[in-house]
């Protein structure tokens, strides 16, 4: 009996996946696996110490998201041992790697302080390149001039936590700028050849789906190179937690199968020439208050989300309309 040879479709983006995947994009780049490793250098946020705010966005808690080896009484170089230590279990493959700066906001120090730690990291054998986590109220020209030499060298990016295209959503939560700031930070982080990231997440209070969902035409058109989606999860210790207690009613968190169906629809529209590298957030299960999504690992949502492109016989953009 012969067996029908499966087709493979190559799609805008260089392989047979169905969306523009992070992983694939760096192995394009660099030929190989690039091992992301978490650094929590000690910064603060504004948006905590009270030039912006006291108290941070609702939602925050950053002790939820930051790997074990993450201590910032530990210097840059110790993390990085640790951090590629750790991940060595699972992806030995991994002979470089790029120095996440990821707690807090990591452009917000002096800039002598930012080169000494940045510096730090690219002197570790084996990392290429940096990625900075911040706010968009957090760099200057300066900054962003010191940025764009490191990135005529190393792999560099800059992401941004955005998390909403709406005001009325940014004031809720506290985060302490607009969306138009937002806006100008990555255009400006763009126009000098950086690469530049977002952080949006989906479920935030008083966002009706289908206004979530319109966010997909606003975000493609932005000059992003990657983006990272997660879905609002309430962790313990947090002021949305408080609100979360008080009035549950306010919060429509997505139950994994709504997740899937709403990101594959948003998936759709999203510009194809936009990376993506991650669809959903997973807090340890002892830092969340109200229903996780069981013990699905990053992977598994991953193998479901493309085995649900592939029944539909769809992909990232399909739905796309260009309108830059
Ligand atoms: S900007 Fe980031 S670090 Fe600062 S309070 Fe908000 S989520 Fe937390």
């Amino acid at each position: 009996m012969q067996v029908a040879e499966k087709k493979i479709f190559i799609y805008p983006w260089g392989h047979e996946r169905r969306f523009n995947a992070y992983s694939n994009y760096f192995r394009s780049l660099y030929g190989a696996r690039v091992q992301k490793v978490s650094i929590d250098a000690g910064f603060t946020c504004p948006n905590r110490d009270g030039t912006k705010g006291i108290g941070g966005c609702t939602y925050c808690n950053n002790d939820a998201f930051n790997p074990s080896y993450c201590i910032p009484t530990k210097t840059v170089t110790q993390q990085i041992e640790e951090g590629i230590e750790f991940h060595k279990w699972r992806y030995s493959e991994a002979v470089s790697y790029l120095a996440y700066f990821q707690a807090y906001s990591n452009s917000y120090a002096p800039l002598d302080t930012l080169k000494k730690l940045f510096e730090e990291a690219l002197s570790f054998p084996g990392v290429i390149g940096l990625i900075i986590g911040t706010r968009p109220d957090c760099i200057d020209d300066e900054k962003l001039e010191y940025f764009q030499e490191l990135s005529k060298k190393y792999y560099l990016a800059v992401e941004y936590g955005i998390e909403s295209c709406y005001n009325k959503t940014l004031k809720r939560i506290n985060r302490g700028h607009s969306f138009e700031d937002a806006v100008l930070a990555v255009k400006q982080t763009a126009a000098l050849g950086i690469n530049t990231g977002a952080h949006f997440i989906f479920g935030l209070p008083g966002e009706p789906r289908e206004e979530m969902l319109n966010q997909v035409d606003i975000i493609s058109e932005l000059p992003l190179k990657t983006v990272k989606f997660h879905q609002l999860q309430i962790i313990k210790g947090t002021m949305m937690e408080k609100e979360f207690l008080e009035k549950p009613e306010d919060f429509k968190l997505f139950s994994w199968e709504e997740y899937l169906d709403f990101f594959i629809t948003f998936l759709e529209r999203l510009n194809p020439a936009i990376v993506v590298e991650r669809f959903t957030g997973e807090a340890p299960p002892r830092f969340l208050t109200g229903e996780g999504w069981g013990k699905k690992r990053t992977d598994q949502i991953v193998s479901l989300i493309e085995k649900r492109l592939e029944e539909l016989d769809t992909r990232q953009g399909k739905k796309y309309q260009d309108k830059r």
